[in-house]
Formats: C-alpha cells, sequence, structure tokens
C-alpha cells in the first residue's frame, strides 16, 4: 500500500514554495513567519470542503489554524482524506461536543501545585513553558489552552516552577512540555536547562515536542550544542503517520542524535489517520530507520469536538496484536490511555495471559497458539546435584 519505507521515496524539496530562496526556506524565522493562518490563505493552496470551510469558521473559538509551509507541503491537496491533511486543517466535528467530552480531558488542573506544573506521579513533573506551538493538531489535548483561543492566558512562570522543582526532593524527572518548549529562543532554553541541571535531585530531563515535524529548520546546529552542553536530554517527538517521515525531518532527528539526545515517538491513534496495520507498520518502520524508538501509543483524549477524530479502543487492541510478533520489538510502543480525570497513563494489551493457576500460567503467542510456564519448580525426579568441579570450567 505505501511506497517502500526506504529513504529514496521520503518527500525532500519546497514544494508550493520551489521559487523561494533555499536559505530562506532553511530558516525557522522565515517558516514561522510564512504560517498558513488564515481561510483565505489557505485557500489559495487548497480548494476546502464545505466541512472543513465550517471547521475553519470555528477554529478561531477552539483552537487556532496555522501550518508551517515545510508541512503543509506533505498534505495530499487533491484528497480530501489526507491523512496529513486531517490532522492540521479542521473540520466540522471540532463544533460538535459530546456528553462524555471535556475540556481537560486527562485531568490536569487538579494536579498543579503551580500554574503550568503538573504533579501527578511520585517523583516526576509535567513542566508546561509556553501555550504555543509550530503549527497546532486539532486533536490537541490541551486545547483549552494552547494557542489561546479560548482566552486561557497562560502565562507560566518559570522561577515559580524551578522553586517548586528545588523544593520537592522527591522529583527526580521534569518533562519540558506545553505547547511547545522548542519555540523558546535559544537563550532561554539555555537558561532554563541550566538551572535543570544545578537541581541535584534531578537527573532525568526531557523534552516534548512536535517542532522536528511541523518545523525541522528549528534543529539547528546551535541548538543542539545547548542540549549537548546540558546532556543528557532525552526527547519525544510526535509523528503520527509515515508521510510525516521525510529527508528534512530525518536530518533533524540525525543532528539531534549526534548531539547525544535519545529520541522517542509518542503518535495519537486518529480515525482514518493511522488506525490501520499497513499504515501503522510503516510509520513504526520509518522511526526506527531514523533511530527514534516508539514509546507511546495514545488512545485519543476525550477532547472537546475530538469525535469525528476517535478510534474505537478495540480496534487499537487489534492494531498492537497485529504487529507485536510480526515485526521487530523496538519498533512497538505501548498503546495507553490517559484516564479522564487525572488517574495518569494506564498501558492496554492484548490478552497474552489466558489463565494463571495454582501451578502455571497459560499463555497465547502472537500466532494464537497455547504455551504453558510453570509457577512452582517440579519437585518430582529431580536429581542429585553433581558435584562442582572447577577445572572443568578452566579448560
Ligand atoms: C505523561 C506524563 C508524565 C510522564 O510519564 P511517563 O510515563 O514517565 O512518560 C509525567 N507527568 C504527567 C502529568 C504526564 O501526563
Ligand atoms: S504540538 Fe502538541 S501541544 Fe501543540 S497542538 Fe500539537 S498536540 Fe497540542
Amino acid at each position: 500500500m505505501y511506497p517502500q519505507d526506504n529513504r529514496e521515496n521520503w518527500f525532500k524539496g519546497q514544494g508550493h514554495w520551489e521559487g523561494v530562496a533555499e536559505s530562506d526556506w532553511k530558516s525557522w524565522v522565515w517558516q514561522l513567519k510564512n504560517r498558513i493562518t488564515t481561510t483565505e490563505q489557505l485557500e489559495e493552496f487548497i480548494e476546502l470542503t464545505p466541512d472543513e470551510k465550517a471547521g475553519c469558521l470555528f477554529a478561531n473559538n477552539k483552537l487556532a489554524l496555522a501550518i508551517t509551509p515545510y508541512f503543509f507541503n506533505l498534505i495530499d491537496t487533491e484528497n480530501p482524506d489526507c491523512p496529513i491533511r486531517k490532522q492540521v486543517i479542521p473540520r466540522k466535528g471540532e463544533t460538535t461536543i459530546s456528553p462524555d467530552e471535556l475540556l481537560d480531558p486527562v485531568g490536569e488542573e487538579n494536579t498543579m501545585p503551580v500554574k503550568g506544573l503538573v504533579h501527578r506521579y511520585p517523583d516526576r513533573v509535567l513542566f508546561l513553558v509556553t501555550d504555543r506551538c509550530a503549527a497546532y493538531c486539532r486533536y490537541c489535548t490541551r486545547s483549552r489552552l494552547v494557542s489561546n483561543a479560548q482566552d486561557y492566558n497562560f502565562h507560566p512562570s518559570y522561577e515559580e516552577g524551578l522553586e517548586y522543582i528545588r523544593n520537592h526532593p522527591e522529583i527526580r524527572d521534569v518533562l519540558l512540555s506545553g505547547g511547545d518548549p522548542l519555540l523558546l529562543s535559544d537563550r532561554k532554553l539555555d537558561h532554563l536547562l541550566g538551572e535543570l541541571r544545578k537541581i541535584p535531585h534531578v537527573e532525568f530531563i526531557r523534552i516534548g515536542s512536535r517542532i522536528p515535524v511541523f518545523l525541522p529548520q528549528r534543529i539547528t546546529p546551535q541548538l543542539c550544542e545547548i542540549f549537548k552542553k546540558h546532556g543528557p536530554i532525552w526527547m519525544s517527538i510526535h509523528v503520527n503517520h509515515p508521510n510525516e517521515i521525510t529527508e528534512e525531518l530525518y536530518e533533524a532527528t540525525e543532528r539531534l542524535s549526534f548531539a547525544g539526545v535519545p529520541l522517542g515517538n509518542q503518535s495519537v491513534l486518529l480515525n482514518g489517520i493511522n488506525d490501520d496495520v499497513d499504515t501503522m507498520k510503516s510509520l513504526l518502520h520509518r522511526l526506527l530507520m531514523m533511530r527514534v524508538r516508539p514509546y507511546y501509543l495514545y488512545q485519543c483524549d476525550l477532547i472537546t469536538g475530538s469525535a469525528h477524530l476517535r478510534t474505537p479502543v478495540e480496534k487499537g487492541i487489534e492494531l498492537i496484536k497485529a504487529l507485536r510478533g510480526h515485526t521487530t520489538g523496538y519498533s512497538l510502543p505501548q498503546y495507553v490511555i490517559d484516564a479522564p480525570g487525572g488517574g495518569g497513563k494506564i498501558p492496554i494489551n492484548p490478552e497474552y495471559i489466558q489463565k494463571i493457576t495454582e501451578d502455571e500460567i497459560v499463555l497465547r503467542n502472537f500466532e494464537g497458539k497455547e504455551y504453558r510456564y510453570p509457577l512452582k519448580p517440579n519437585q518430582q525426579g529431580l536429581e542429585p546435584a553433581r558435584e562442582f568441579e572447577p577445572e572443568a570450567v578452566l579448560v
């Protein structure tokens, strides 16, 4: 179904912006300045469906519209069902709110001791450092605050966040997120990472960012030097579909890897975007080709106006079942539900345990065959241990 995952077939070039100077194209500032942010700009490149037009009209009340030229090129403008298009161009479904949907779908507001700092798990915190992103994903869990379309007015105080972490010696892991932390200037990131590194009990620092995917130009050698200086800094990128894996993304992840940044990937399972085996397999294989280890596959959160993007959980389980054992174990993310109300991430696995009795566990393998493993040592027919002969080992 997909062209070979061979890099020869990965997208490269400037697409609709072929006439632009290469130095502009490769500048992240140029990319940000030239983002598509209005319906009129969109319509210069693409014929919107009535469904999309209705979504675009509503976007300013929910989550802003923004797409970098680089990412826009990945859209197949002839195909209304293009999996890239559905991620960044709003649709009418966003205007419909079903009863189980929530503004704060994973209950972050209740576990924020300081504005922007979520302390839900015993030894780690989520530090939200900005409400802006290079482009906006229509299924964003933090739509309530990201892009400020809903007047949340997010103004985190880094100093208060840092002070909280300094005063809580149990925090050994800090995850910077937002919004997208890599939209901060080099100077701010350098300062923030430096301050975190100074805290003796912080041993693990990671960044959650979709910038490599929306704006790979931001991964400059200077930025990589900052990661090197404060390293190890781990990073989770966010790719949902194999078509997002391009030559430019490859080069950006290579710069990060060579700067010593271990890379993981988080995907959201999305209806008609990546919820079939061929697409998911291609995505996972391409990630491995970029030295990116798939980390989490999220069941889509109950975000307001997201019903059209959510996939049934059963389908997610079937997907994992079709992958485990059938392809490289390194490529398999953990499928999770971030529990509504603040329960945190809960792993969802296909059933490999058939039953556990007093003396054995009955398992089912990837081909559906049954296997047994004893729970207690078998005491019958034990032979006396042979005498240990050291010389036999040394020969
Ligand atoms: C996801 C998340 C983390 C990190 O969880 P890991 O399973 O360690 O990746 C930490 N805090 C919050 C609030 C989170 O949502
Ligand atoms: S990059 Fe992340 S924070 Fe930004 S809109 Fe997408 S999902 Fe939300």
